[in-house]
């Protein structure tokens, strides 16, 4: 394949999610013409959170939404872990990663990141097609619809999740996942002086892990309890129900919930595609390629490494075959490391066994992603 002319790049990217569009706005940044082909025809509205992770913050700098980022989220720098009885135990320190301006961490909502990362790539010129369903797409560069004309791309960037049958038709079908935990995630009122992260455990067990992501929101990702595993198919619970039995802080939470919506569920396995991530002009990035356990908000951070790692590979020119290979040879042990760790720490909160060493486990996961991609 020709090496490629940055200007006259033509990329295709499958899905507006969080990998796709930090995937456009790099690509945009790094000099390529970028369309964006999203099947949802509106603007995504889920009441849930995504923590901010030092190294997530530096790379979303790195892509030029960091400002906007720390602007529409709620910085914090400390995660305060509580015992039963809601009393701090110790806190885990974040490193800031960001530069001296910027917080270590910070809680957004998930609409408000998906709105920050949407407007920047607009704002780099990206062309975003919502409501748009790809059926297909081919080593080719082909990219099919069910209801309009097929495109061609120089690049197709395939960023359609880990559930869409694009992946299973690109790849395979994954080998199916036993049933295995789901985690419940809701936004709720933020109580007065909850203002860093809380890690904090029920008398039964049950983990919670508590981010604020406004002056007036927080964001809440419960395990659920030991040894006992809904599937994310079983019935979501109420913020209200999901509280009851925590003491301190969290129990305050619980007193204020409204129950107006259920929580959101999402079990944890990790599946990093065991297929090579690209064939011809396709390459998939973010939950296509890896989807993790959300723990140290690792899944979100990988997608936007991903995207880093493709806006400077589009800067530096080859062929589109080169930049791929390069792509996968950068990102698939690191992110096969990443989520050995992340799915250690998912079981410490399902599995829990008193050899566990939490920390440990955060502390090589810190030294992992200190380094850029
Ligand atoms: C409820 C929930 C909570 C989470 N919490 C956390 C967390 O706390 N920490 C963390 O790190 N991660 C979390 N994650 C995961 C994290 O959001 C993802 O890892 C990250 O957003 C990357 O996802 P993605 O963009 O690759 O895929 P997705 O977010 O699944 O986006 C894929 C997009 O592709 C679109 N699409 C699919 N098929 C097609 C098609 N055929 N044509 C056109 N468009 C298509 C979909 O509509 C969707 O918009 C959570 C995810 C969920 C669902």
């Amino acid at each position: 394949m020709d090496p490629f002319v940055k200007a006259s790049l033509h990329v295709g990217v499958v899905g507006g999610g969080v990998a796709g569009l930090a995937c456009a706005l790099a690509a945009a940044r790094g000099g390529a013409r970028v369309q964006v082909f999203e099947e949802r025809p509106e603007h995504m509205q889920v009441d849930t959170h995504v923590e901010v992770v030092p190294s997530m913050l530096r790379d979303l700098v790195r892509i030029g939404v960091g400002d906007a980022c720390v602007r529409a989220g709620f910085p914090f720098r400390r995660t305060n872990v509580l015992d039963q009885a809601g009393r701090k135990l110790f806190a885990i320190e974040a490193e800031a990663l960001a530069g001296p301006r910027l917080p270590a961490t910070l809680g957004i909502t998930r609409s408000s990141f998906h709105e920050g990362l949407r407007e920047a790539a607009v704002a780099a010129g990206c062309q975003m097609n919502r409501g748009l369903r790809v059926t297909d797409v081919g080593a080719d560069g082909s990219i099919e619809f069910a209801r309009s004309a097929p495109v061609r791309a120089d690049l197709v960037v395939l960023a359609c999740g880990s559930e869409s049958p694009l992946r299973a038709r690109v790849f395979g079908a994954s080998p199916p996942v036993r049933p295995g935990p789901a985690w419940s995630y809701f936004l709720a009122s933020r109580p007065v002086g909850l203002d860093e992260a809380v890690l904090a455990s029920a008398r039964d067990g049950r983990k919670a892990h508590v981010v604020p992501v406004s002056s007036s929101q927080v964001g809440v990702r419960m395990a659920p309890a030991p040894h006992q595993l809904p599937h994310a198919s079983a019935p979501a619970a109420w913020p209200g129900e999901l509280l009851a039995g925590f003491a301190g802080v969290l129990g305050a939470l619980g007193d204020g919930a409204r129950n107006e919506t259920r929580a959101v569920l999402r079990d944890a396995h990790a599946d990093v595609a065991a297929a090579d991530w690209h064939r011809g002009a396709l390459l998939a990035v973010g939950d296509c390629a890896h989807r993790l356990p959300p723990h140290f908000g690792q899944s979100a951070a990988q997608a936007i490494e991903d995207a880093v790692v493709l806006g400077e590979l589009l800067e530096r020119g080859g062929s589109v075959d080169e930049l791929s290979a390069a792509f996968v040879r950068r990102r698939r042990d690191r992110v096969a490391e990443v989520a050995a760790l992340t799915t250690l720490a998912a079981r410490w909160d399902t599995e829990p066994e008193p050899a566990t060493d939490l920390p440990a486990i955060t502390r090589a996961l810190a030294r992992l992603v200190h380094q850029p991609a």
